[in-house]
């Protein structure tokens, strides 16, 4: 049985604290166990984090740079142990976890390479007449302590995104991963201090909500990266006083297909990324707006591919959709589908759930207020809606609280602008679904999305301060 210790102050706790089971969530078989952390706990990893800032920040880019590659390098070799975890812990198919590893085998690779590329500029003074003997020059400086707060659904590149930039810029770091996947963070922390972290580089504490509000409200933290829920994210902002807060949220991502594009394809493709990890990723495709002239045949499309995935044991290699995180969230999601279907939706395929596992399920036309539509399923829910004009496209995409990413099919060149233009996200995907993301793009959402820009470079200009020195020179 694996465990999941804290990591405080260099040293992995031994003594005893509260422990809770870590379970398989296909199975329900406990595969591990992980310490809880008191708030002594957490007090002294922040305490840590804060006297530790100076001397990490004193590590050359080219050492930090060389310790993230080498953990990048390290991931590799153990790729299929590291997706074969994250599927027994969080029920997620070895095809997504597979991914997933070579994705945060990307992240750390790209954090190492940004590490070398923190750089400034050099301003003449002489566009003010009272500068004509001044030159500035900007430095990026680390901002000290970034506590990292992560999400179950991604359980290791996620944390990969917080780390990797943090430590690449310079600092300490105090990391909460999610109480549903604490193994995985524990196995990522052993290897990054195998492949030459500092231990006083990171700290890492466990539990709940109660954990990262302590960490939040102390100030001695100077970011906050959060990547979760609205609900959390909204109490963190109360609670965060002065610092600066990232966000990484959710969303009810749509995708739109418009009566030109290849009906095939993106059917084929909206079956894939609709469903993968159980619907459990922040832009899954929720929303698919079709154009009325077309919506027939992408349905039946649909149903086929949906139909055609493989629903089942997640260390099956062959398995599509495995289960979701827990039977709380199954439950969940299967009262919002009843719901969409009381009131008026078509339930073309799915809506079934054995245990954990929700089976792909697609509605047609379910009402506008309906929860798959406005709120964010986090489940294999995919909701057809038939759309008449751009206009009505773009504005029911827009009639949402999220806006993360959106997808559209079409290769008309007039309505990617107009769209591109016009929808409030912080992406849009031409010829492609809502949920297509590369590590070292940008990313991240307008209204209850989020707040910022995740990805190496641009995490790490969040996660840095901008500091000049100005040269005065004799008249
Ligand atoms: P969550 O908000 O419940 O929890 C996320 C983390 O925050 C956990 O570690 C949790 O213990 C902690 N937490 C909860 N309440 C807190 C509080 N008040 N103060 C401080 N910490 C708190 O989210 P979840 O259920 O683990 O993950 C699902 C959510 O994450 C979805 O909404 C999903 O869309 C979002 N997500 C966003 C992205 C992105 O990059 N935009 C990526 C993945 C997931």
């Amino acid at each position: 049985m694996r465990k999941a210790q804290l990591y405080i102050n260099g040293t992995w706790i031994e003594e005893p604290r509260a422990a809770e089971p870590v379970k398989n969530p296909y199975t329900g078989e406990v595969i591990g166990e992980q310490q809880l952390a008191t708030p002594e706990d957490v007090d002294r990893a922040l305490a840590c984090a804060f006297e530790a800032k100076k001397e990490i920040a004193r590590i050359p880019s080219y050492e930090r740079a060389r310790i993230l590659k080498r953990a990048s390098m390290l991931l590799e070799e153990r790729k299929e142990t590291f997706a074969r975890w994250i599927s027994e812990e969080l029920g997620k198919p070895l095809k997504n976890t597979l991914d997933e590893v070579s994705r945060s085998i990307e992240t750390l690779e790209q954090s190492a390479e940004e590490a070398k590329r923190l750089f400034g500029e050099t301003i003449p003074g002489d566009a003010s007449a009272r500068g004509t003997k001044a030159v500035a020059v900007t430095f990026r400086v680390p901002v000290g302590v970034v506590a990292a707060i992560t999400p179950f659904n991604a359980p290791l590149n996620l944390i990969c995104h917080k780390v990797g930039p943090a430590f690449a810029a310079g600092n300490a770091v105090v990391l909460k991963p999610a109480p549903q996947t604490p193994l995985i963070a524990a196995e990522l922390l052993k290897l990054l201090l195998e492949a030459g972290l500092p231990p006083r580089a990171i700290n890492m504490v466990l539990g709940g909500a109660e954990v990262g509000q302590q960490i939040v409200k102390d100030d001695r933290v100077n970011v906050i990266s959060f990547t979760g829920g609205v609900v959390a994210s909204r109490n963190i902002c109360a609670l965060a006083g002065m610092k600066k807060v990232l966000l990484e949220l959710g969303g009810n991502a749509a995708t739109i297909v418009h009566e030109d594009a290849d009906l095939k394809r993106a059917a084929a493709l909206c079956a894939k990324t609709g469903y993968s990890n159980s619907g459990q990723s922040c832009i899954s495709v929720q929303r698919i707006y079709v154009h009325e002239s077309v919506v027939e045949p992408f349905t039946d499309l649909l149903k086929r591919e949906v139909e055609a995935l493989k629903v089942g044991d997640p260390l099956l290699p062959d398995t599509d959709v495995g289960c979701m995180v827990d039977e709380r969230a199954a439950d969940r999601v299967m009262s919002w589908i009843d719901e969409a279907i009381a009131s008026g939706a078509t339930l073309v395929c799915g809506g079934k759930r054995r245990g954990a596992t929700v089976e792909p399920t697609v509605l047609f036309n379910p009402p506008k207020r309906s929860k798959v539509v406005c709120e964010e399923v986090f489940g294999p829910v995919v909701s057809v809606i038939p759309y008449r004009t751009i206009d009505e496209a773009i504005a029911e995409t827009n009639d949402s609280a999220f806006g993360l990413q959106a997808g559209l099919f079409t290769n008309r060149m007039d309505i990617v602008y107009q769209m591109a233009e016009a929808l409030e996200v912080g992406g849009v995907v031409i010829n492609g679904t809502s949920n297509f993301r590369l590590d070292h793009w940008p990313y991240g959402g307008v209204k209850n999305s989020g707040i910022g820009r995740e990805g190496p470079r641009y995490a790490i200009e969040e996660m840095t301060e901008m500091k000049m020195i100005v040269w005065q020179f004799p008249q």
